[in-house]
Formats: structure tokens, C-alpha cells, sequence
């Protein structure tokens, strides 16, 4: 089995009838971006940066912020590196704050800690604008409930790129900025957001844990934890709907993107970009080979009208 999923590392991501998914890694660090393309990769659709911030009492600079993007960005030779802004706060916090927060996944996490640190937040777009000299730059936001946030995030990059040109340090002006669909009121209401940014990504992990009040840590209620809840389904697949007629890529970067066992389900709601370690690439990319995308697209609908849990043996 080795063998056959090391021929498939060369093989195109298409459905049986012809229709091409985009493979892309998720990152935690910047050299695992030279991995992933050799893993075959098409890009990084998450850097994951809060881990370049956390397990050390002082922030990274600009400076070694920029490093770091620059070699993430590099490593991937051209092909887009779809970078996230700090998501600190509950699962992942500073050494250097402790929690106060009675529901820290709840409380000032991701973008609204970036936007109520003004200075960071700045620091770090500043970086990842000066990595964007160096090939293809996506700035991805987590935990995006509110469009206020956009504008804030837009006026922030604005003044970023408005620094560096002072300074007349090089870096992409036409920079896609994106959100992650994360929140469920981000789901439900996502027209705003399909419209004025230029991608989305949907975390499964946070968006499964908040649909379904289950903190996606807790062990003791890991059993509640369900990826095929129809209402976690309808969300995503009204994400994936909302981007279609916007004409604007959405993608999946959460953990169910890497489960082969969820691929057909995926595909059958429309997904055409899928992020997962570089790990699980080939066994998805095997799950994409062997489905029929619109068979499975008949398939799902059904399901997701019953609202009852989705079985995956149906499709
Ligand atoms: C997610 O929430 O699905 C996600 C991709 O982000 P993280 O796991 O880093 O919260
Ligand atoms: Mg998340």
C-alpha cells in the first residue's frame, strides 16, 4: 500500500469525471513549506504563525517575523502561502499573558486580539507584507464574526503598506486578503463576507466546536464532537454555495479536509480546495481519484435536505 500511495504522489487531484481539486498544506513552521511541495503540494492554504509567538516570554520582531514568512514563502517556490494572522488566545496562548478570560474561546482571541493590539497586529502585517517580495502572499484572519473587522483588518494592511513605502521596502500591493469561516453567525451570514473579501477559508475545528457547544479540547465531551452534524454540514456547505456565486474560492483548512474518510462528503458539497497536513495528502488524494464528483453532489444534497445525521456508507 506504501507503493501505491507513493505512485500516486505524481498523479493529478481529479475526480472520475474530470473535475480538479487543489491540494494545499497546512504549516505550523516555515521549513515544513519545502516538505510540503516535495509531498506535492499546490500551496500552503494555513500558516498556522501563532506558533512562531508562543513558548517564549518576548515576541518575535518584524524582523525575525519577516524571516520566517520569507522562508515559508520561498520554500514554496512561487506557489501561493496563504499566511494567517496570530490566533492566540484559548488553546493557544502567550506565555507571557496569563488567561484571564472565564471562556477564553470566547474571549479576546485571533483578530480581536490582533485589533485590540494594535502595535502586533501592525508588526505582523508588516512582516508578512515584506514576505509577499518573495512570491505568491495570501493574509488569511481567523475568528472573523463581524465585518467591522474586515475594515479594520483592511485599514491596518493600508497603513502597513503605507510604513514600508516610507521606508521603501518592496512587497505585493494586490495581496488577497481572506477570513476564516469559523464562527457560526460568520456561516449563516456570509454574504457580507463572500463579497468583499477575496477568499475564504473554513475551519472545521473551531466551526464544528461553536455550532455544536463542544470546546474541541475537552475530553470529556470529545464523543459530542461530530463532523457530520447536519448542522455543521449546512453551514459548510452554504459557505462553499455563497463562494460560487460570489466567484470567490472558499476552501476547507480544518481537520476534516485531512480525513479520507470525509473526502466523497466534501466533494459532494461542492469543495474544489481542500488544506490538511502534507501527511494525508495522498490517502485524500486516492478518496479524490476514485469519486464522482457529481454523483456525490446528488447524493449529499439529499442528505443535508433530511437533516438527520449524514452517513457516510450512503455516499
Ligand atoms: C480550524 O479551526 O479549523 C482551524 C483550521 O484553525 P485552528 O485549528 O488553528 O484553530
Ligand atoms: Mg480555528
Amino acid at each position: 500500500e506504501r507503493a501505491e500511495l507513493a505512485l500516486l504522489s505524481s498523479a493529478p487531484a481529479v475526480t472520475l469525471d474530470g473535475v480538479a481539486i487543489t491540494l494545499n498544506a497546512n504549516i505550523e513552521l516555515p521549513d515544513e513549506a519545502a516538505a510540503a511541495c516535495r509531498a506535492g503540494a499546490e500551496g500552503v492554504g494555513l500558516f498556522r504563525t501563532e506558533f512562531l509567538f508562543m513558548g517564549r516570554n518576548h515576541l518575535p520582531d518584524e524582523e525575525e517575523q519577516y524571516r520566517a514568512y520569507a522562508e515559508a514563502v520561498k520554500g514554496m517556490a512561487g506557489r501561493p502561502v496563504t499566511i494567517r494572522t496570530l490566533d492566540i488566545g484559548a488553546d493557544k496562548a502567550l506565555l507571557n499573558e496569563p488567561a484571564v478570560a472565564t471562556n477564553p474561546a470566547l474571549g479576546l482571541r485571533a483578530i480581536r486580539y490582533c485589533l485590540a493590539h494594535p502595535d502586533i497586529f501592525a508588526t505582523q502585517l508588516r512582516a508578512i507584507l515584506r514576505a509577499s517580495a518573495h512570491g505568491q502572499v495570501r493574509i488569511l484572519i481567523p475568528m472573523v464574526a463581524h465585518m467591522h473587522e474586515v475594515h479594520a483588518t483592511r485599514q491596518a494592511l493600508a497603513s502597513a503598506k503605507a510604513e514600508l513605502q516610507a521606508r521603501g521596502q518592496p512587497f505585493d500591493d494586490q495581496v488577497q486578503l481572506g477570513a476564516m469561516v469559523e464562527i457560526p453567525a460568520t456561516a449563516i451570514a456570509i454574504e457580507p463576507f463572500a463579497e468583499n473579501l477575496d477568499f475564504l477559508s473554513i475551519g472545521t475545528n473551531d466551526l464544528i466546536q461553536y455550532t455544536l457547544a463542544i470546546d474541541r479540547g475537552d475530553t470529556e465531551v470529545a464523543h459530542l464532537y461530530d463532523s457530520q452534524h447536519p448542522a455543521v454540514l449546512r453551514l459548510i456547505a452554504q459557505t462553499i454555495n455563497a463562494g460560487v456565486r460570489y466567484g470567490k474560492p472558499v476552501a476547507v483548512c480544518g481537520e476534516m479536509a485531512g480525513d479520507a474518510t470525509l473526502t466523497r462528503l466534501l466533494l459532494g458539497m461542492g469543495l474544489t480546495q481542500f488544506s490538511m497536513h502534507a501527511s494525508q495528502m495522498l490517502e485524500v488524494k486516492r478518496e479524490i481519484r476514485s469519486a464522482h464528483s457529481n454523483a456525490l453532489r446528488a447524493k449529499v444534497a439529499i442528505a443535508l435536505n433530511r437533516a438527520e445525521r449524514v452517513d457516510l456508507k450512503a455516499l
